[in-house]
């Protein structure tokens, strides 16, 4: 059974309690991890509700070409993908296209995203649907219904706070969502993803990233995502929290640098609802870069320059070029490829404070 969720919405009476609640329940959820998705599939599951688990991308395909034998899938039906990291991440378009699987309006099998799952009662949240989409979920259809391991909550009276939340990504606007509990009508396939979560679980000290509900606040103030842009990420997750997962989700050595980009200038936390203490995530990340050596002679010897030629006023006010030619070498190479480096200012800092200081005067 599945119902939509008003768009008529009661305000935050209070904002901020409201938030600590929902990033406690979070926060409760990633830490019991294990039991809480237990708790879920054992209510989610029953005769017309089936949950497979998948390790990565390969087992969600080899799950899912079974799944189309048995069901005999010509084509599929997919939201709007750009509305749906969980695609994007998987590739899935390339996917059905290598499959021969035609998309289209009215498919055989129906593909859906969850945003979130709720383990008191068994229940899936699904967002960014059309009401026409929604119908389908309870028509004679087969569902497939995807979500990754850390989207989970542990009240179900948290979804109003979730929605409005979640308004930011809509420009204020209310989403449309629904809660599904599946339907007897139809067959409903739920694909529950690690996809290298894992492996951010296993870090006490930064797990806490995954309660993060990519609202995208935290992308609009962040002034290095500001003058990059996604480009130089090449990956579906960018801004401030991709700066923390990036380097688990794929690999260190790709990602390494990202942890770097980032001036700990605290303009993301300031915006979070959640409060999450992005800078100290960071600078966790940084830290386990050096225990566990992942960072290389030459990064170390580029850092140590760095450190010096950053903390000594006197070489920070040496002349343009030389300034210009140091900092350059501290770039990645693949943001060099897409970005241009910005022009240093004429004047050192000091010259410009002693003049608007005169001024002043
Ligand atoms: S602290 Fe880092 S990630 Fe956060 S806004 Fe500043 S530069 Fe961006
Ligand atoms: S870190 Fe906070 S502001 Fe940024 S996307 Fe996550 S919840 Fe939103």
């Amino acid at each position: 059974m599945s119902f939509g969720l008003k768009k008529e919405k009661t305000p935050f009476l209070e904002y901020k309690k409201s938030c600590y609640r929902f990033y406690d329940a979070r926060l409760r959820a990633i830490e019991n991890i294990d039991e809480e998705l237990n708790r879920f599939e054992s209510q989610f599951s029953n005769k017309h509700n089936a949950v497979f688990w998948a390790t990565d991308y390969n087992d969600v395909f080899e799950s899912l070409k079974r799944l189309f034998k048995t069901e005999k899938t010509r084509s599929v039906r997919l939201p709007n993908i750009n509305s749906s990291t969980i695609f994007r991440e998987l590739g899935i378009k390339y996917f059905l296209s290598d499959q021969k699987i035609e998309l289209r309006d009215d498919a055989d099998m129906n593909f859906f995203a969850a945003d979130m799952m709720f383990s008191d009662n068994g229940s899936l949240l699904l967002s960014n649907q059309t009401n026409n989409t929604f119908s389908k979920l309870s028509n004679k259809n087969t569902n497939v219904i995807f979500i990754t391991i850390d989207r989970i909550i542990c009240n179900s009276d948290m979804i109003e706070v979730y929605q409005q939340l979640m308004d930011y990504r809509n420009g204020g606007a209310s989403q449309d969502m629904i809660v599904f509990k599946g339907s007897p009508n139809c067959s409903n396939y739920l694909f529950i993803i690690d996809n290298q979560r894992s492996n951010i679980l296993a870090e006490k000290n930064i797990r806490k990233v995954l309660s993060c509900i990519e609202c995208g606040r935290c992308n609009d103030v962040c002034p290095v995502y500001q003058s990059i842009g996604d480009e130089p990420y090449n990956n579906v997750f960018t801004g401030p929290i991709s700066h923390i997962t990036l380097p688990y989700l794929e690999t260190f050595e790709s990602y390494k640098h990202l942890v770097y980009a980032c001036t700990l200038c605290g303009a993301c936390e300031e915006v979070c609802p959640l409060e999450l203490p992005i800078r100290e995530m960071i600078v966790n990340v940084r830290q386990s870069f050096f225990s566990d050596e992942v960072l290389d002679k030459s990064d170390r010897r580029q850092l140590t320059i760095m450190r010096r030629f950053l903390s000594n006023r006197s070489k920070m006010n040496t002349i343009k070029l030389l300034r210009y030619k140091l900092l350059s070498m501290f770039i990645s190479q693949d943001l060099k490829k897409s970005r241009r480096i910005q022009p240093l200012d004429q004047e050192t800092f000091n010259k410009a404070f002693k003049k608007n200081n005169g001024n002043d005067k």
